[in-house]
């Protein structure tokens, strides 16, 4: 199956977004005319040009306001006009034209017009070698369903008129997608598919703003392509998306992330048929399964080797044992239970690297998962970068994918013993464990990256995601997405800000790129483990005594548990299931936090309602005292 994308998703000028395309891995474009009459080249060259790249010009659109007009002038003139249009498109070397359903002041309507002025308009098309396909815009002023489009390419009944479905505009409507399996394969001429975030709004307005790729939005896009692949349709499947911030974004990432959000839903469309695949169906990607991740295994944070003493210092306040070096590299392993950090001090690597661009940073993290070859597979064929690393003899040589900013992810098997293999034991992790799990990573990045790395972690990894949530900072909104296990024993949050003075937005700026903010370890006794945090003169962010009353106004707390809440800093949410309790690290070197949290029952959220509270304290306190020392 060819996959296409229309020129209007991407930024850049004609041959940016050519070279972003074809890099991307599609087989074709979608022409917009826009794109061409700004470009100052003939319509052969543009077609030579977009042949170089190894692509094919696969539909010329749009041609808008065509049927359905009274008879007369306006009626001739849009036969004129599109006579025009089937010359340019043998010049181009594309022989289908896309025509959306009319919104003109003066179009009559009717079925029988309409299919009338497709079938005069078919036999002109078949003069220049072309075809026609009809779709239904959401907004059209007489048809806005494709079952009202398709009969009327039923009646026109002309071997160069088809229909052309969207997504968008099918679903936006909430026409349900069954009704496209009564439609002949061979008469739909190309499929267009589209997502969107559920927003209540006027059909144009978020049909040109806010479309996204498939997986990023709301739209049942599996649905609507298993519908299609039942009619037998062997055309292309092609991303129409109009999104603002798309078409001032970075056009690879864009065109990878559409490259990526196509394989992926078409491995999930061939999985659900199973065994009523037809032949097209079979055709499509085949996809290892899904990595399942049932731990992280280590979290690296690189520093310069002058600040190692103090970062392990930090460990240690936090309850972390040293019990091993590794055997070739400048990497210590600090423990509590089955948690693991690294502090990684290699002069040269990438590691070091990654110091010199953004200060003490996480450079990698290690998910066990089912089955980590697998994993790497899925991961690369949706377009993950691999990262490759010699490594001494004897060493676990771990699959790895490059991340966020400039951390990589490590996929590691359950069997595999990275500790016996690449370190070197140097004491044991005696003390009692305090701290269980990692319950979340929080990383922090452009607002613009976010739908990119949401994508990125729901097409690789067996996860969901919650809808964006808005975090309030004293100085804008943060912008949250939680990708979380089916378990919803690992989240990876991820933030972004638009506005330039955020607690996320002055991350970005002093770490210099996107990177893992916070890291959220899980217990079971918040209490126990902030007397121990205490004892090992961990400074917890102080919380204020408004804070504590506004709890006892807002929750049927009783005056003793509150005053424990208040004596350790611990802050307080509870939703209709369960508890949650939460402390905060102050921010320790380079706007790095720890955050500890004690889930109770079945609460799913974050403490969102205090992150304000815990937003200004921490501006409070580095405000006090700028960087504090580790510790
Ligand atoms: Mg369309």
């Amino acid at each position: 199956m060819k996959t296409c994308i229309a020129t209007v998703s991407i930024s850049g000028d004609f041959s940016e977004k050519l070279a972003a395309i074809a890099d991307a891995g599609f087989d074709g474009i979608e022409i917009f005319e826009q794109d061409f009459i700004s470009f100052d080249l003939s319509p052969s060259d543009v077609s030579k040009m977009v042949r170089d790249h190894g692509l094919d010009i696969m539909l010329f659109q749009p041609f808008r306001d065509f049927e359905g007009l009274p008879e007369g002038p306006l009626r001739r003139r849009s036969f004129t006009r599109a006579e025009r249009k089937f010359e340019l498109m043998n010049q181009l070397g594309t022989e289908l034209m896309l025509v959306c359903s009319s919104v003109h002041p003066e179009s009559l309507g009717g079925i029988d017009r309409c299919a009338e002025d497709f079938a005069e308009l078919g036999d002109i098309a078949r003069g220049f070698g072309v075809r026609v396909g009809y779709e239904a815009l959401a907004w059209g002023r007489q048809i806005h369903d494709h079952r009202d489009a398709w009969e009327v390419v039923r009646r026109a009944d002309h071997e160069c008129i088809g229909l052309i479905l969207d997504s968008f505009h099918s679903l936006s409507r909430g026409i349900d997608p069954e009704s496209i399996r009564r439609i002949p394969g061979d008469k739909i001429f190309f499929v267009q598919l589209a997502d969107a975030p559920l927003i209540e709004m006027d059909f144009l307005f978020w049909s040109r703003h806010f479309r996204n790729m498939p997986g990023e939005g709301d739209l049942d896009l599996p649905a609507f392509m298993k519908a299609v692949m039942a009619t037998d349709y062997k055309g292309p499947i092609s991303l129409e998306i109009f999104n603002d911030q798309f078409r001032r974004g970075n056009a690879p990432l864009v065109a990878n992330d559409g490259h990526r959000s196509l394989i992926n839903l078409m491995d999930s469309v061939r999985r659900d048929l199973g065994e009523n695949a037809g032949a097209v169906a079979a055709q499509l990607p085949r996809l290892p399964d899904k990595a399942k991740i049932s731990d992280v295994a280590f979290i690296e944070f690189a520093t310069r080797p002058e600040e190692r003493e103090g970062f392990e210092d930090l460990f240690r306040h936090l309850g972390f044992q040293l019990t091993g070096h590794h055997k070739t590299k400048a990497v210590s392993r600090w423990q509590q239970g089955g948690l693991n950090l690294l502090v990684d001090t290699e002069p040269t690597g990438y590691a070091a690297e990654a110091v010199a661009e953004h200060g003490t940073t996480v450079t990698d993290i290690g998910f066990v998962v089912d089955d980590a070859a697998a994993a790497h597979a899925r991961a690369l064929a949706l377009g993950a970068a691999n990262f490759v690393q010699t490594v001494a003899e004897g060493e676990a040589q771990i699959p790895t994918i490059k991340g966020v900013g400039h951390s990589v992810i490590r996929l590691i098997d359950p069997g595999m013993d990275i500790w016996r293999s690449d370190f070197v034991d140097t004491g044991t992790a005696d003390a009692p464990a305090l701290m269980s799990h990692i319950d979340h990573i929080a990383q922090t990045m452009g607002y613009d990256e976010m739908l990119s790395w949401a994508l990125f972690y729901t097409t690789i990894f067996d996860t969901l995601k919650s809808p964006l949530f808005d975090v309030v900072d004293p100085d804008g909104l943060i912008k949250s997405q939680v990708i979380r296990t089916e378990d919803r024993v690992l989240h990876l949050t991820l933030n972004g800000s638009d506005a330039p003075y955020t607690r996320a937005s002055q991350f970005l700026s002093s770490v210099r790129g996107p990177a893992v903010q916070h890291i959220a370890f899980a217990t079971n006794d918040i209490f126990a483990l902030a007397e121990r945090l205490r004892n090992l003169e961990f400074e917890i962010l102080p919380q204020t005594r408004n804070y504590y009353d506004d709890v006892l106004a807002r929750f049927d707390l009783d005056l003793d548990f509150l005053e424990r809440l208040k004596a350790h800093n611990i802050m307080y949410d509870e939703d209709e299931t369960g508890r949650y309790l939460q402390l905060f690290s102050r921010t320790i070197d380079n706007g790095l936090f720890f955050e500890f949290v004690q889930r109770e029952s079945g609460y799913t959220g974050f403490g969102a309602p205090n992150a304000p509270f815990r937003l200004a304290a921490q501006r409070r306190a580095a405000e006090r005292t700028p960087i504090p020392a580790a510790g």
